[in-house]
């Protein structure tokens, strides 16, 4: 079973606004930025405004606006960084590699030959 949502995340506060990010896009449902340790140049990171936890207990309205945006981050970046090809990553639970508690999408522009940093 997974746990409630914890309003004190990381992720949270940054929505908030009492912790800085590097903001690269916002809009009514969604927000994007720069992961802190990027594992290449470009990494980024979506997250849908409404509090949820992960894949697992997200509204649909609410995950779909975070694909929307995901899409639109992948095209952008790609272009940006004239990446070959972009991973997008999401982890759930903590048996399922996640680490912070607000749920989140992965962007990593991708470079032929270059493998991901761990
Ligand atoms: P995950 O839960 O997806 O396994 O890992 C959390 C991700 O968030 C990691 O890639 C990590 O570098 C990133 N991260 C953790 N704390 C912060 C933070 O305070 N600011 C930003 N921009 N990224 C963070």
């Amino acid at each position: 079973a997974t746990s409630a949502y914890d309003p004190n995340n990381i992720f949270a506060k940054i929505l908030r606004g009492e912790m800085p990010s590097h903001k690269l896009y916002e809009d009514a449902d969604t927000f994007a930025f720069m992961d802190i340790m990027p594992r290449g140049d470009g990494h980024c990171l979506v997250l849908p405004k409404k509090p949820s936890r992960n894949i697992l207990d997200v509204e649909h309205d609410s995950l779909a606006a975070v694909m929307r945006t995901t899409q639109k981050l992948a095209r952008a970046v790609m272009k940006a960084f004239s990446a070959g090809g972009v991973t997008v990553q999401q982890f759930n639970e903590t048996a399922g590699g996640q680490v912070v508690f607000h749920l989140h999408v992965h962007i990593i522009p991708r470079f032929e030959g270059i493998a991901l940093k761990p």
